[in-house]
This record gives structure tokens, sequence and C-alpha cells, in this order.
């Protein structure tokens, strides 16, 4: 099979005259882990929505697991595992009883695997306990497991983090890093929160008002969050057409009438600081700095505008 887990084209979903996917061409690979990453409202859930066939695109179209005919795309359906919204849980039966009813549906014949997803997302300990008696992060996990039980390829997770407390982010962040290895499933968890995401993800892939506006590798977003350039100087609006005319793909964020930030690109400084001089414009400062996730994340969304 090809390495190509989920392939969208030009995929769009309207809401009556509204666009809440415009356009969205992605493409997955086997065993990466995604952080999709985008405010409330960006289009996260109906895009997850869309490739689980919850719901119909109005156009473009997309291939799952090498499968591009809407026949066949059903077929490989019972290889995706997916818990989007809130976990789809019998609050009244037990942990074990609510895996094995999903073990059925998805026709897993496996009957010890059961017990195997519940031990993946530890919760062999409280399996006899009523599904409503656990604790948010326990739902959580139950939840995975619910969406694992089909031994899928491929996870989709809807902001399965919202919520929780720090100790639960991070015993859920091992559990997911831990099915990817052990059972060499890609997955695909959705955020609103870059940082929640950072620890866990391989690649990164942001959504804004339904557009893609960015995709990076960990190491791309580990250095473009790691450095800036704060350049004060006494011509801004100048500034800005140096950099645009010698730097086209430079992300940039004026901050103050004097006061410009330069991202991810530490190796322009030099140069940068040569034309400017050139130019004649009085550099008050011109020096290295870090940024966090957050203000990078801030800055994507913001920097349609300046970009
Ligand atoms: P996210 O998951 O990123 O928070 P959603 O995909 O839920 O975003 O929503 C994207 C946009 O589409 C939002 O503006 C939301 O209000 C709108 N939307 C979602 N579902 C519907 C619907 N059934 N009818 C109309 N608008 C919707």
């Amino acid at each position: 099979m090809s390495d190509v887990i989920l392939e969208t084209r030009n995929l769009t979903k309207k809401y009556g005259n509204f666009c809440a996917l415009d356009n969205v061409s992605i493409s997955l690979k086997k065993d990466h882990i995604y952080g999709f990453i985008g405010e409330n409202g960006a289009g996260k859930s109906t895009f997850m929505k869309v490739v689980s066939g919850l719901l119909f695109p109005t156009a473009g179209d997309y291939s799952l697991l090498g499968a591009a005919d809407p026949k066949e795309i059903s077929r490989k359906r019972k290889l995706v595992g997916t818990m989007i919204e809130a976990p789809a849980l019998y609050p009244k039966f037990t942990v074990y009883r609510n895996v094995e009813m999903q073990r059925m549906i998805v026709g897993n014949p496996d009957a010890s695997y059961t017990d195997k997803v519940l031990e993946l997302v530890g919760l062999s300990d409280v399996k006899e306990k009523k599904a409503k008696d656990l604790s948010m992060g326990m739902k959580q996990r139950l939840g995975i497991a619910i969406a694992m039980v089909g031994n899928p390829q491929f996870l989709i997770l809807d902001e399965p983090i919202n919520g929780l407390d720090p100790k639960n982010i991070i015993a859920l962040r091992n559990m997911l890093k831990k099915i990817n290895e052990e059972s060499e499933c890609t997955i695909f968890i959705s955020s609103h929160i870059l940082s929640e995401l950072y620890l866990l993800a391989t690649d990164f892939i942001f959504i804004h008002k339904g557009r893609i506006i960015e995709t990076n590798t960990h190491e791309e977003l580990e250095e473009k969050c790691s450095q800036y350039i704060l350049i004060k100087d006494s011509d801004i609006p100048k500034t800005v057409i140096i950099l645009e005319k010698n730097y086209p793909d430079t992300q940039y964020k004026v901050i103050a009438d004097d006061t410009l930030k330069v991202y991810g690109k530490p190796e322009i400084k030099a140069g940068l600081s040569r034309y400017l001089m050139e130019a004649g414009i009085v550099i008050t400062e011109l020096s290295e700095k870090e940024q966090s996730l957050e203000e990078y994340f801030m800055t994507l969304i913001g920097g349609e505008t300046n970009a």
C-alpha cells in the first residue's frame, strides 16, 4: 500500500452560504502523528466529519487508505477509528462492556482484543466500573479504546485533550505515542492550543477560517518558534518594503510604529542589517529573540493581513 493514509483534494464544505471548509488539500503519511491546529470555529470538526464519512463535502474529494471510489472508501472505514466531539459511550454499561460492544459492531473476531485495548489505554483496573462513574480523563481514554478496538491503521481524534487537567494531558500524550509506535497507527488529532500537541505531534497542519494556512514538520516548527529578529528603527514602512523585496517568503509582524518582528530566519540578520543601512535607515535595535508557540500561532493567524 502507498505511504499516504489520507489525501484530500480541494475539499470544500458549505453550510448554506457559509464556507466552513475552503478547498482543503492535505496529505497525511503513514505512521506520522498530525496535530490539526485552529481556533474554535476554524473548521477542524467539519473536516474530520467529512473524512470520517459523517458529512458529505460540497465539493472536492479524497482518498482514504488508498481507496478513492466511495464504495471502496466505505470498505476501508473499518480500518479507521474515530472520536469526534464527545466519546459515544453507554453510560450504564461497564467500561469492559462498552468496548466489547464496539468490538462486535466493528466485527473484530479476536475476543482478547477488548482486554488488549483496555491495557493500552490504562483502564484495565477500572474495567468493571460503569462508564458514567468515570472521570473526564478516563472517559476520554475509554473513547479512544472504543476507537481502537477495530485495530485501526488510522485514528482521528477531535479535541480529545479539551478539558483535561495537566496530569491527564501527559497520560493521554504518552498513551497516544504508545499507540502510534506499537500499533503502527497514524494519528490525526485536533486542538485549539498548539502547545498541547507540541510534545506529541510529528507534523502540524494549521487551519484558519476553513483554509489551511500552513503545514510544518516538528523540526520546522521548532526552528520557527525558537527564534525571531527584533528590529527597532527609524522607518518601519520602508523596512517592510526592503524585507518583502529581498526575503519574500519571510513572515513578519509590525508590533509598534518603530518595531518589527521577523520570524524563523535568524540567518538573514546580517544581510537585512546591511540593506537597512544602505537605505539610510537608523537602526536602534536588531537582535535575535525567542518566541513562544502560542505567539507563533497568533502570528500565523494574524499573518493573513501582514504576510
Ligand atoms: P472547529 O471544530 O474548528 O471548532 P467547526 O468545524 O465545528 O470548527 O465549525 C466551523 C464553522 O462552521 C463554525 O463557524 C461553525 O459555527 C460552523 N458550523 C459548524 N457546523 C455547522 C452547521 N451544522 N450548520 C451551520 N454552521 C455550522
